[in-house]
């Protein structure tokens, strides 16, 4: 008999759920017989690359034969300058997906435990299940992040507390307000990991940066991505803001380039190309606009929300609807995962994009109320 390979494997790897991306966009035409399909799943800057992040990709790729620069040298010190913070609180990942990774492998083992917040972003699952740590999940509260009942799920145990402002796939937030009575509650034993992969979006009232506090709280970390409002989602490239110790812990963990060259010199120019950014906010504001009005004269309920998608409820068969707007390449994302069985999210896309898929969508519950 062989052995079940399987079984060799850490308790808690063993019961991870491996992430679901989508098929890449070609085969998805190809096994459907269709051409023009639009993606509107994986909530992706729908304006393209910057152009002055093509220039500084092309350039980079002179020294492609080079190992990047390790300690992100540049990058670190016009993020230092433009956040008003140290180079050495600085941690560079490959996406902040990475960060959250190294913050659990930093600071996770098996009699630890981690808060976080039914509905919220499955990474932080994923990597806390991966360190053999437990996952407290605390009910949400209209959808949102409960802080008062995350704090009050804190124990001797704890070290992380995650919170994705704005979350997805909800796009609820919390405000700057709640995040430091969090922080005021909370013992410095629990790092608290605030999320802001859409904080470029978010115009909310009482909405803030929890960077705003970096300076007062040592146990707080802050995590941003170049994925979504500066559009460099393929290249891989995110960070976090914490006290300079819990940097050098998460550099040691990290692999030596864990961050590539073209990924460095694309955030570089990004972060001063100000057109892209107040483009990439308009479009989302606009779309946002657009989707929702559609969704009310379609009669369809959905989750108000500050990040560059909305998850929007369905009636019936969600699976269904999902599927026969695949068929008519719509893509969106079904969120049973999260707890929401009866939502899709719909990433906003170019206003043409937006128009198609609520024009499916309302074809197909047409159909379906008249079948
Ligand atoms: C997209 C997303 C991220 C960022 O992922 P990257 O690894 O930086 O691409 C982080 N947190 C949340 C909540 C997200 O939705």
């Amino acid at each position: 008999m062989r052995m079940d390979l399987k079984s060799l494997a850490l308790p808690g790897v063993q019961h991870l759920q491996p992430y679901q991306g989508g098929k890449p966009l070609d085969e998805l035409e190809r096994e459907l017989g269709i051409s023009g399909a639009i993606k509107l799943a994986s909530n992706e800057n729908p304006l393209g690359l910057s152009e002055l992040a093509k220039v500084a990709i092309e350039a980079s790729l002179e020294n492609g034969a080079r190992y990047p620069d390790g300690n992100g040298f540049y990058l670190k010190r016009r993020l230092a300058e433009k956040l008003a913070v140290s180079a050495s609180q600085l941690t560079l990942g490959n996406g902040s997906n990475e960060v959250l990774e190294l913050l659990a492998r930093g600071f996770l083992g098996q009699q630890h435990n981690a808060i976080i917040a039914e509905h919220a972003f499955v990474v932080y699952q994923l990597v806390i299940t991966a360190q053999n740590a437990t996952a407290i999940v605390v009910p949400a509260s209209s959808w949102g992040h409960d802080l008062p009942a995350m704090a009050a799920a804190v124990n001797e145990h704890t070290r992380l507390l995650f919170i994705a402002n704005p979350n997805n796939p909800t796009g609820t937030w919390v405000s700057l307000a709640s995040i430091k009575a969090l922080l005021q509650e909370l013992p410095d034993t629990v790092l608290v990991v605030v999320d802001e992969a859409y904080f470029e979006y978010v115009d909310q009232p009482g909405y803030g940066s929890a960077l705003e506090l970096i300076d007062d709280y040592p146990n707080l970390v802050v995590t941003r991505t170049f994925s979504k409002a500066y559009g460099l989602a393929a290249l891989r490239i995110g960070y976090s803001v914490s006290h300079p110790d819990v940097a050098d812990i998460l550099n040691r963990l990290r692999q030596p380039f864990n961050v590539n060259s073209p990924a460095l010199a694309a955030a570089l120019a990004v972060l001063d190309d100000d057109d892209y950014l107040r483009r990439s906010i308009g479009v989302n504001r606009d779309g946002y606009n657009q989707l929702v009005t559609g969704f009310d004269s379609l009669g369809l309920a959905y989750i108000p929300s500050a990040g560059n998608f909305i998850a929007v409820q369905v009636p019936g068969d969600v699976s269904a609807i999902y599927e026969a707007l695949l068929r008519q390449g719509v893509i969106v994302r079904p969120v049973a995962l999260y707890g929401m069985p009866h939502h899709l999210r719909v990433s906003i896309g170019l206003p043409h994009e937006n128009q198609r898929f609520l024009d499916s969508l309302g074809r197909l519950l047409v159909d379906r109320d008249t079948a």
